[in-house]
């Protein structure tokens, strides 16, 4: 069967070793794990979530049980007063739009103090030109760079010393950069350092690719209100679509009348018999997150055994599910992403190729075989094709297929040694 797959027995094996020494990561991985399913099955329990929320409304949403209920389960496992999760949230990029919008004023000032924000908020913010962006309504943006992978404390206190910031945005995970993704520990210490010059400026975090991970969301941090898509951990696989928005009820309302419309704000937003995904969903993501981190922790590990860079390495403290891997040279980022794609449920037969996509400067391979679009808590793995060829890998709904596609991909790299 592995043969079949195109799986050499000499990649078993270098896989089966790795295994052997990866014990100690994924007994924490599984610890992790129960403490997050302990807190969604009391999360279900405490809402007494029975087959009444599985039925849906249609229209305009009116009296959405389920719904209503989700977003309680929602806010009860993430820590927060309160939780907006709604599939008329496009995508986590839309509701970070729609959060930044509800937050903020002609005259505010918004401030990222982990360098530049995602590549899909640069027009919603105006960092590249839109003429429906924030700052096209008079939103002034500022943003201090990370330094050595931590917050520059300094000049962050220095700055909310002599400004007015309305938003501080912080980016835990870090897209399509170099730099190390943010663990809680930092949320924490730079929360803290903020508070003690500004008591009232809002903490936003883009927690996307990190729930789960750890057992403590960042609103038990003392950020204000955080965001991410439910197409990635917290959907579980299981959720068609959608994102939430969860922290401080004044600010959970405010985006919800952002949302859909002043005055009707939450009370509407049909539910169209997706609120079983959406709960199943929530109940699967802490065991489909300890899969995507095994997976992540063993492509590390066996990358690294290979001789190419890694980060996060197998043993280092991870803060979302995101496995770089730097591979020196186009060759082998394009051979590795081809062998995911064909390791994939679907679309096996497609091999992905560099091309220009909307939104990014060089050409993109991306490898993507997943049964929702886009979902990338499915495997998948892709990479901008510039200096130092690093590939993004994340996801895996369960450790065994991640472990085959690996073994597939390490085949490919194999196979074609130049
Ligand atoms: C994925 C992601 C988003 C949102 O992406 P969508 O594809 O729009 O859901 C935002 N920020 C970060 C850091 C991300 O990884």
């Amino acid at each position: 069967m592995y043969e079949k797959l195109g799986i050499s027995k000499k990649v078993i094996d270098i896989v089966k070793n790795a295994e052997e020494t990866l014990k100690e990561e994924f007994k924490k991985i599984d610890e992790v794990c129960d403490e997050n399913s302990l807190k969604v099955l009391a999360a279900f329990n405490n809402n007494n979530i029975s087959e009444a929320h599985f039925n849906s409304t249609t229209g305009y949403g009116y009296d959405d049980l389920g719904r209503d209920a989700i977003e309680k389960v929602f806010a009860e496992v993430l820590g927060a007063e309160d939780a907006l999760v709604r599939s008329q949230f496009i995508s986590g990029s839309h509701a970070l739009c729609v959060a930044l919008f509800a937050f903020l004023r002609p005259g505010d000032t918004m401030l990222s103090i982990t360098g530049t924000p995602y590549d899909t908020l640069h027009e919603v913010i105006g960092i590249k030109e839109n003429k429906s962006s924030l700052k096209s309504f008079g939103i002034k943006y500022d943003q201090i760079e990370l330094i050595n992978d931590d917050f520059d404390y300094e000049r962050i206190k220095n700055y909310l010393k002599s400004n007015k910031v309305k938003l501080i945005e912080i980016q835990r995970s870090k897209g399509y950069s170099t730099r190390k993704s943010i663990t809680i520990d930092k949320v924490e210490k730079v929360i803290k350092e903020i508070r003690s010059i500004d008591k009232d400026v809002i903490v936003m975090v883009d927690n996307c690719y990190c729930e789960f991970v750890n057992t403590l969301s960042p609103c038990e941090v003392g950020a204000d209100v955080i965001v991410g898509s439910l197409i990635k951990n917290l959907g579980g696989g299981i959720a068609p679509n959608g994102a939430y928005i969860a922290g401080k009820k004044e600010l959970v309302d405010l985006a919800g009348e952002r949302l859909t419309l002043p005055g009707e704000g939450r009370e509407v937003g049909p539910t169209l018999g997706i609120n079983k995904q959406i709960l199943q969903g929530i109940f699967m993501a802490p065991s489909v997150i300890a899969s995507a981190l095994k997976t992540a922790v063993l492509t590390s590990k066996v990358l690294e055994d290979l001789g190419y860079k890694v980060e996060p390495k197998y043993n280092e403290e991870r803060a979302d599910i995101v496995q770089n891997i730097i591979f020196g040279n186009e060759y082998d980022l394009v051979e590795y992403c081809g062998g995911i794609q064909g390791a994939s449920p679907i679309d096996s037969f497609s091999k992905p190729l560099p091309w220009d996509m909307p939104g990014y400067d060089d050409k993109v391979v991306m490898a993507a075989g997943a049964f929702t679009q886009g979902s990338s808590i499915e495997l998948s793995c892709d990479g901008p094709v510039r200096k130092p060829f690093i590939a993004y890998q994340q996801g895996s709904l369960t450790y065994s297929y991640g472990k085959i596609a690996v073994m597939k991909a390490v085949s490919m790299l194999l196979n074609n040694d130049k």
